[in-house]
């Protein structure tokens, strides 16, 4: 399988060499860099923006794994697959609830430090659609700024991981059999490595985070743009699951012209127990479901915003007065910190809340070891579908996800290095040239992107709404291709590239949730909203020759 398509970029003007190159510094990258070292394979982490810019920084809750007296990976995986509703890997979540407790463990070695009790032991809260105390967190409400501290610092100490930061990844290279062997990016800035260039490597992974940046409201911060997933389609690979959004249900509600990245009120703030209440003080989650203001995201999304629908409201409100001053001073700092910059004090007032988009369940298509369809290309964290999630992911399996399968696509590389099979690639020159170049939307295409993601395939979707969507995307995507006609493309620059990636997923996603003609999950049809079991299996969605997302239904 070669790259077929590729977005419109200059030659590249400088060439670099590694072993193993790595496309993002979030938890899923930074562990995969520091893994292959330990096999002796030098490294190279390509970044979008700073080292912790991605949505590792700003993870709140925690890591859920197994480390309570009483719980076990057992529970831990009826949790999941509860939450994943039909459509989760048992077998993949198996790896991740026993593989997870020591892998926590190994983060702790490598620096993280979780919070603690006067006893030493590791305190653990809860989190929606857990029935067990199991999220470990760090800082009160600081656990991805502290995983994201103590990897930097270790991939910082290590000379043998080299680190090019503000640098967007374009698109895959190959080698003559269709493997891969390397990339093309865009360094940002000057220097040595200014403008586009190539990096040579024996394998690939793609650690580029989630695509939350295609809807208007998210929490994802301005980087997650489904960069690799866009760049997985066009080297040919399979993509997964696209439809499952997740809509986190307590984002801070900024006013009705907010845009891009709003402040989270974690789930762990409901753990602790805040109350979801309407504008007459009303718990509407009780009743609801059994575990009410804990019960799974999807549900607890829902109902705000069956609520919103009938009260013609813009917001609920998260009523945590009760924990008094001092807990949220202490447990919550970074979440007090945030509403009180706009405005809003918890320990005096109900926190206006609205769902806003979170976390990507789909992604790349993996199998166990974090092999993508295309030979030599490896995806994890949130870009990965690894099966873990299914059609809803449980809150905090994401940070553990990342670490879990980082771990086991650095023992693949390791095994197959020792085995001889990663030797240097030559990058195939012709087959690069001979894919075709994608059309760039000019850079206002974002918002645009965003309006249509948000009013069309948000929280309630249906065919109505998504068609608007999808028509709405055809014109820009036809709009580019006109510029180019009549030889007035986009400039070739990092916000029409992002713009292009952003059409490309948005479309993808759009035509697979047009498709499931079902509610599961995070997945909501307004016009079927009954789960159908009948669509108990994954969508498959690649590029066809002239472009166009495709969704296919697994075979069964
Ligand atoms: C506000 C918030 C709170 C959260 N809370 C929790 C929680 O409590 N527990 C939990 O388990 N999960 C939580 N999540 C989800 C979790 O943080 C993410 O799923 C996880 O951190 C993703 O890690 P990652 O390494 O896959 O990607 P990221 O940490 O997002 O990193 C992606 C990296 O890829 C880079 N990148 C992207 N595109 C390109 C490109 N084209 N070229 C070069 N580099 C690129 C980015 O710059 C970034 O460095 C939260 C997410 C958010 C946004």
């Amino acid at each position: 399988m070669s790259v077929t398509h590729r977005l419109t970029a200059p030659a590249p003007g400088w060439t670099t060499t590694t072993d193993v190159v790595v496309v993002g510094s979030g938890v899923a990258g930074l562990t995969v860099a520091l893994n292959v070292r330990k096999a002796g394979l030098r490294a190279m982490v390509v970044t979008k923006a700073m080292l912790d810019d991605g949505s590792t920084r700003w993870a709140q809750g925690g890591i859920a794994a197994a480390l309570g007296e009483g719980d076990t990976p057992e529970q831990h995986l009826d949790d999941t697959l509860v939450a994943g509703a039909g459509l989760c890997d048992e077998e993949a979540v198996r790896t991740l609830v026993t593989e997870g407790p020591d892998a926590v463990r190994r983060l702790i070695a490598t620096g993280a430090a979780f919070d603690r009790g006067d006893d030493g032991a590791i305190l653990l809260t809860r989190e929606g659609g857990h029935h067990r105390r199991r999220i470990a967190h760090a800082g009160g409400d600081a656990t991805g700024a502290e995983i994201s501290r103590a990897l930097v610092a270790a991939v910082r100490s290590d000379p043998g991981i080299e680190l090019i930061e503000h640098a967007l990844v374009l698109d895959l290279l190959t080698d003559a059999d269709g493997h891969a062997a390397g990339l093309t990016l865009h360094v940002m800035g000057e220097g040595q490595r200014d403008g586009v260039g190539a990096i040579r490597a024996r394998a690939v992974v793609l650690a580029t985070g989630g695509m939350g940046q295609v809807f208007s409201a998210t929490t994802n911060p301005a980087v997650s743009t489904g960069d690799g997933v866009a760049l997985a389609l066009r080297a040919g690979a399979a993509v997964t699951d696209l439809e499952f959004v997740q809509f986190h249900p307590t984002v801070l509600w900024l006013g009705p012209e907010a845009e891009g990245q709003q402040p989270l009120v974690s789930e762990a703030v409901r753990g602790e127990g805040a109350h979801l209440v309407d504008a007459d003080g009303v718990r509407f989650m009780v009743g609801q479901h059994e575990l009410a203001e804990l019960a799974p995201r999807d549900i607890v999304a829902k109902a705000i915003t069956l609520r919103m629908q009938a009260q013609g409201a813009e917001h609920m409100f998260l009523d945590g007065r009760h924990f008094g001053a001092e807990m949220w001073e202490q447990r919550f700092p970074t979440i007090l910190a945030s509403c009180r910059a706009h405005g809003i004090d918890p320990v005096t007032e109900p926190i206006p809340v609205a769902p806003a988009a979170h976390y990507a369940s789909g992604g790349i298509r993996t199998d166990p070891h974090g092999r993508t369809t295309v030979p030599g290309l490896y995806a994890c964290g949130e870009v990965a579908c690894t099966g873990v999630h299914g059609a809803n992911r449980l809150a905090s399996n994401s940070l553990l996800e990342g670490l879990v399968f980082a771990e086991r696509i650095a023992a693949d590389l390791a095994d197959r290095h020792r085995a001889g099979e990663l030797p240097e690639r030559s990058v195939d020159v012709a087959a690069a040239r001979a894919a075709q170049s994608v059309p760039l939307p000019p850079s206002e295409a974002r918002a645009e992107i965003q309006r249509l993601m948000s009013r069309g395939a948000g929280v309630l979707r249906s065919a109505a709404s998504m068609a608007d969507t999808a028509a709405g995307l055809t014109l820009l995507a036809e709009q580019a291709y006109a510029h180019v006609a009549e030889e007035k493309p986009a400039d070739p620059r990092v916000e029409t590239w992002e713009a292009a990636n952003l059409l490309l997923v948005g479309t993808a996603l759009v035509a697979a949730a047009a498709q499931r003609e079902e509610t599961r999950g995070c997945h909501w049809r307004e016009d079927f909203p009954e789960r159908d079991d009948a669509w108990r299996r994954h969508l498959i969605t690649t590029l066809t020759a002239s472009g166009d997302p495709v969704s296919t239904p697994e075979e069964q």
